[in-house]
């Protein structure tokens, strides 16, 4: 059998060539990063979660009409998407302060923001992906002012949507990242949600008892980054509960 194309290998995920033109395999590593790459570590199962948490919250947003690069799940690693032109612009949605936020303006991390806020990083490793402005994102052509309005419309669509979803498992959604891309169909452009939502680019806080299930487990190093996630895909009905991240063939004796 050919081997197939490998189009792009990012930190966490590795784009293929589709089966059909406008189409890419997205496959989904066990890779885990924080802090630049600086922190790296690989967390077994990490890449099953995330395709199947992925897949999950794409198809509810095909579901209300948000339109993502999601087709259908391949494998257990694996998705078929619809390839766009990635907007090279990182888009937060924050409901709670943290993180970054927390850090720059000197907010306790858990307060409540009045509204949602929404940030654009310049999406550059070198750089450390600064936050930029949408005068910068305008003035430097990376997107138009028309594409801007669209790309809030979006965002805050996802986080009404994604925050519905966790908060009817007793999960608060703190904060997101999404990226978004360019399809053409016809003479006409569109914007859609495009690369991952997972646990890997959410805060995902228990309601009740504050436990951290996201990324920031391995950020912060608090525990096991993989039961974090597989707690997540339990409560979500995403995988049987008895179903552990544990991916290696058993012996049955
Ligand atoms: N985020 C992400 N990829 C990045 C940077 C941030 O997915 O390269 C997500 C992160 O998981 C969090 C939200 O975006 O849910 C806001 O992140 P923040 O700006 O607070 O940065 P951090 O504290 O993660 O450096």
């Amino acid at each position: 059998m050919a081997r197939r194309k490998k189009i792009y290998e990012g930190k966490a995920k590795v784009l293929y060539e589709g089966p059909e033109p406008g189409t890419l395999v997205q496959y989904f590593k066990d890779d885990a990063t924080a802090f630049n790459a600086e922190k790296h570590d690989v967390v077994e199962g990490k890449g099953v979660l995330n395709n199947r948490l992925s897949e999950f919250f794409m198809t509810g947003l095909n579901a209300i009409g948000v339109p993502t690069h999601f087709i259908k799940r391949i494998n257990m690693r694996e998705q078929l998407i619809r390839s766009v032109e990635i907007i090279p612009l990182e888009v937060v949605v924050r409901n709670v302060a943290a993180g970054s936020m927390s850090k720059r303006l000197g907010i306790e991390e858990g307060t409540a923001l009045p509204r949602p806020i929404i940030e654009f990083y310049y999406k550059d490793d070198a750089l450390g992906d600064p936050l930029v402005t949408e005068e910068h994102i305008i003035a430097f052509g990376w997107a138009s002012q028309q594409d801007l309005d669209d790309m809030v419309a979006l965002a805050l669509r996802v986080n009404d949507f994604l925050s519905g979803v966790m908060m009817a498992v007793g999960i608060k959604l703190v904060d997101f990242k999404i990226e978004i891309g360019r399809i053409w169909e016809n003479d006409f452009m569109r914007l859609i949600v495009a690369d991952e939502i997972s646990p890997d680019s959410c805060r995902l806080w228990d309601m009740k008892t504050g436990q951290k299930l996201d990324k920031d487990v391995f950020r912060r190093d608090l525990g096991n980054l993989a039961d974090a996630y597989t707690e997540v895909a339990r409560r979500l009905g995403v995988l049987p509960s008895n179903v552990t991240h544990a991916t290696k063939p058993t012996l049955i004796n």
